[in-house]
């Protein structure tokens, strides 16, 4: 179960790997993903019962559950689905980003928090949270916004004089700079995702003292729990070998 960087990295490991049929699911989220080097399925499985039924009839040995550490809902199916269809389960969860010398980092327990946050004074805010998100989050009237999202945005949803700039990571740390100074931001919003694709735009936050509503995970999946695909990996060749040895 993809949609991160960690998903890209395990389909590339396990599609040169002779002992391993590998499917690559994603949510069908973004227009043009990226042609993975593994078989795709793309879409919703229609809840926990929908990948009951899917792991079932496909036959599916192993599940690696490798969403974003914000996908809580498919994190969370995937661990009850895999449950009740009985098949060993994996999730890959990076750890988050931790505060440096020089951050100036509030912390928010999710994205409804953002409009008691921005409350006061006109900002220039830079959201890097996405536009789901952006759009949840009933931002205030009366500040600049600056909305990178990979699909656009339903401008019906953001706040009057938002504008929306498209942009896929990784993102490197000269040009987050740049788009900061040249729009004057004053607060960047981000989520903890951690990892590195996107990471360049704390550090030029840190680099320009700019201040950083950071919104903290949702819950972290049940264990098993890894860092990395190379862990993943590592799991599914101890149950490969376990299950070779049992003859199954
Ligand atoms: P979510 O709220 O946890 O999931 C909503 C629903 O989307 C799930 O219940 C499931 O539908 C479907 N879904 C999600 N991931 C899927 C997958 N890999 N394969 C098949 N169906 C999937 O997820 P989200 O936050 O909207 O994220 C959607 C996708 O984007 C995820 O795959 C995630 O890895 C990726 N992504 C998310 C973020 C983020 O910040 N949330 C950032 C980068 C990438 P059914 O209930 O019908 O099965």
């Amino acid at each position: 179960m993809g949609g991160s960087t960690e998903a890209s990295a395990l389909a590339r490991a396990l599609a040169g790997d002779a002992r391993f049929a590998a499917t690559l699911s994603l949510a069908g989220r973004t227009s043009a993903p990226a042609t993975p080097p593994v078989a795709l399925r793309l879409g919703g499985f229609g809840g926990v019962a929908g990948l009951v039924d899917h792991l079932r009839a496909t036959g599916i040995a192993a599940l690696v559950d490798a969403t974003h550490p914000f996908a809580a809902r498919m994190r969370a199916h995937a661990a009850e689905a895999a449950e009740q269809a009985r098949v060993p389960r994996l999730a890959i969860l990076r750890p988050p980003w931790r505060a440096e010398l020089g951050d100036r980092w509030t912390h928010l327990a999710d994205s409804t928090a953002l409009a008691g946050a921005l409350a006061g004074p006109p900002r220039r805010v830079f959201l890097a949270i996405g536009q789901q998100e952006a759009a949840r989050a009933a931002l205030p009237p009366g500040h600049f916004y600056l909305i990178r999202s990979i699909e656009p945005p339903d401008p019906a949803l953001l706040p009057p004089g938002a504008r929306s700039l498209l942009g896929r990571g990784p993102f490197a740390l000269a040009d987050e700079i740049d788009l900061l100074r040249s729009h004057r931001i004053d607060t960047l919003v981000a989520k903890n995702s951690g990892g590195a694709a996107t990471a360049a735009k704390l550090e030029a936050a840190r680099l320009l003292g700019i201040e950083v509503l950071l919104i903290a995970r949702p819950p972290a999946p049940p264990p098993p729990l890894v860092a990395d695909a190379e862990a993943a990996l590592a799991w599914l060749a101890r149950l490969h070998a376990e299950r070779s040895a049992r003859g199954v």
